[in-house]
């Protein structure tokens, strides 16, 4: 625990959304859940969690404003952006703090500026200068700029993924501001980028990844000066400048070892790019392993295509078509964001039988599905995540019907697109997944761990815009391999946060 010699005041907020541009539908103020003031600290989850409570046992003073989070989904509204921008900068300047401890998640695009992140703590440092250190915990699919780390003293990730560990990257966010503000740290951070993306092998705990960060601890534990090392893996989906992997260093003062080892690590995912694929199996292949493996069922599958977890809107059809009309021996359930139908269901009422177009209202290219079915179960969408991967955080589908076809297939009709990477997704809806032999989710890593135990996980190679297939989408700014042929690139370390060296 950082001891305190002073009695500060520490402004936090939380404002995070991952932005995928290809989904039409616009992330504005009904997307979002904003809590403001004190209730931000009533139930916090990851980042979050562990930037307050950290501070609040050190004895450090919060002052909440507010906790906006978005989930992924598409570019947010700019005007929107803009009216929480002006909130926290109002404040800010309000509550003139000691310093600034944000959530963000990094890859949040708006109709206007695909760098929000960017922008927002530019806004942060002008307005309080040099003096106030500002600091911020990401998600590491983050597409992290020089702009976000020029204006920041501490801009650091979580290291896993799935992201089991937001909290321990709040903790630490937290442990670095105290020990700037005490004077114990001096940050100076360096960043390497290399163009280039993760079609696959995006988890943590094995192939390329689990190398690459056993790298990084190697060097943190040889090098005390080195406070972080942060590998970030950039979000798919951005069309912004200078997308890449970007590994970034934060050391207790200029270190002459961290520009050399950011560019090693840099360069470490180049020489291992052709790992970095995925070996989906076809939607045919997914339902015959779960019709011919009765041992491992129930199935959770990954609809990597309409990936909510990855921006997607979740209105995909395909799987619920492929049960009904290829496999009619299988019970399962499948998520479809359709307010329309979630709407009609929920105004007919429990136990009545209606006939439904679902899906297919934002995704170009999907079709529809007509259903007969019982509206079995309708409630306000809302959950609580139990497994490691947000846990404790509050969720929403919004209004939700539970639609039972053929008796054997259960459409949850959601207001809001849901990655369902929890069980509780189900649970709260009265579907009991051990009666079942496959539940479809929106999500390619986070839910395998939240089903653990409880379901056997499996990825499908389905269409859509959660997943990135080469050449199938237009990037006009975005110059990265494995979309653009690029021969060697040139892999060079930048040194930020310079203003931190005139602060004391
Ligand atoms: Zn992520």
């Amino acid at each position: 625990m950082p001891e305190i010699s002073k009695p500060y005041r520490i402004l936090v907020a939380a404002f995070e959304h991952e932005a995928n541009r290809l989904n039409p539908r616009l992330a504005d103020e009904e997307i979002f859940a904003v809590e403001r003031g004190q209730d931000i600290l009533k139930a916090p989850a990851g980042v979050l969690k562990g930037l307050t409570e950290t501070l609040v046992n050190a004895g450090v003073t919060i002052e909440p404003v507010f906790s906006a989070s978005g989930g992924a989904g598409g570019l947010v509204d700019h005007d929107f952006y803009l009216r929480m921008r002006e909130e926290l900068l109002d404040a800010v300047r309000r509550i003139n703090p000691d310093a600034i401890g944000l959530e963000l998640h990094g890859a949040m695009g708006t109709t206007e500026t695909p760098d929000a992140e960017g922008d927002l703590l530019e806004a942060l440092r002008h307005l309080v200068g040099l003096t106030v250190p500002i600091g911020v915990g990401l998600d590491l699919h983050g597409h992290i700029t020089p702009r976000m780390l020029d204006n920041t003293d501490i801009c650091i990730a979580c290291k896993e993924n799935p992201h089991s560990d937001f909290v321990e990257c709040g903790q630490k966010v937290a442990e670095l501001l105290i020990e700037q503000l005490e004077g114990r740290l001096k940050p100076v951070t360096v960043s390497a980028r290399v163009p280039m993306i993760l079609p696959g092998a995006g988890e943590t705990g094995s192939g390329p990844l689990a190398e690459i960060h056993a790298k990084a601890r190697g060097y943190a534990a040889l090098h005390p000066s080195i406070k972080d090392i942060s590998i970030y893996n950039v979000f798919r989906f951005t069309d912004d400048d200078e997308i890449g992997q970007v590994v970034t260093i934060l050391s207790n003062g200029p270190s002459a070892d961290t520009p050399s080892i950011a560019v090693d690590l840099a360069t470490r995912f180049w020489v291992e790019r052709e790992r970095f694929k995925d070996d989906l199996l076809t939607v045919d292949e997914v339902f015959e392993r779960v019709r011919r493996s009765p041992d491992e069922r129930p199935f959770a599958i990954g609809d990597m295509g309409d990936r909510v977890a990855a921006g997607a809107p979740g209105d995909g059809t395909i799987l619920l078509s492929a049960a009904l009309d290829g496999y009619p021996g299988l019970r399962g359930a499948v998520p479809i964001t359709d307010p329309v139908a979630a709407a009609q269901a929920i105004e007919a009422g429990v136990g009545a039988i209606v006939m439904l177009s679902v899906g297919a209202g934002y995704t170009p290219g999907f079709t529809p599905r007509l259903v007969t079915g019982l509206v079995e179960y309708v409630s306000d969408g809302n959950f609580i995540i139990e497994g490691p991967v947000g846990e404790g955080a509050h969720k929403t589908m919004g209004p939700t019907a539970v639609l039972r076809v053929e008796d054997r297939i259960q459409v949850l009709l959601t207001t809001k697109p849901t990655s369902a990477i929890d069980p509780a997704a189900f649970t709260s809806q009265n579907v009991v997944i051990g009666d079942l032999d496959f539940v479809v989710v929106k999500s390619g890593f986070h839910f395998v761990s939240n089903f653990a135990g409880l379901a056997t996980p499996v990825l499908v190679n389905t269409p859509g815009v959660g997943y990135y297939r080469k050449h199938q989408f237009e990037f006009r700014k975005a110059h990265f391999w494995p979309e653009h042929d690029i021969a060697s690139p040139e892999i060079i370390a930048r040194q930020h946060s310079v203003g931190a060296l005139t602060r004391v």
